[in-house]
C-alpha cells in the first residue's frame, strides 16, 4: 500500500486499512475532507465513504462487475474519453484515474452508500444491483 493510500483490497476481498490514518481518527477526517475539497473523492462524502469506497472493489472481484461497460451504459456515451471526462467532473477525479475503470464502482458505491445525492453513483449502484438480481454471480465464490 502506498503511504497516501486510506486503505486498499487485495486478494479480490480483503481490505487492507493504513493504520497511519486509522489510528489517528482526526487525521483521517481531515485528510479525506482536504482530498474532497480538491474533487479527488465524492462531494459530500466523509472519512467513513473509505470502507464503502473499498467494498465496492469487493463486490466488483466477487461479481465480476464489468464498471467501464456499466458506465457507458448508464452515462449513454460511447466514447471512452467523454466517460472519463464526465466521471472526473460529475463524480471524482479519482474515479476517472484508471484506464481500466477500475476506481468506477468504488466510487460510485462511496457516493451511493453516503447518501449524497451524486446523480452517477446513484445510476450505476442502481444497474449493478440489476446484475445481481439477474443472477450474474460467479457461483464459485
Ligand atoms: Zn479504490
Amino acid at each position: 500500500m502506498k503511504k497516501e493510500d486510506f486503505a486498499t483490497t487485495g486478494s479480490g476481498h480483503v481490505i487492507h486499512l493504513n493504520a497511519f490514518y486509522f489510528c489517528n481518527l482526526q487525521l483521517q477526517k481531515q485528510a479525506y475532507s482536504d482530498a474532497v475539497k480538491e474533487g479527488d473523492f465524492v462531494a459530500g462524502t466523509d472519512w467513513r465513504a473509505i470502507g464503502r469506497h473499498e467494498t465496492g472493489h469487493v463486490v466488483a472481484n466477487a461479481y465480476g462487475i464489468d464498471s467501464l461497460g456499466l458506465i457507458k451504459e448508464v452515462l449513454k456515451f460511447t466514447s471512452i474519453a467523454d466517460v472519463f471526462y464526465h466521471l472526473g467532473k460529475e463524480l471524482s477525479i479519482y474515479s476517472a484515474a484508471y484506464n481500466d475503470g477500475r476506481e468506477i464502482i468504488s466510487e460510485c458505491f462511496s457516493g451511493y452508500y453516503s447518501k449524497v445525492g451524486n446523480k452517477i453513483a446513484d445510476a450505476f449502484v442502481s444497474r449493478c444491483l440489476l446484475v445481481g438480481k439477474a443472477g450474474e454471480m460467479d457461483e464459485s465464490l
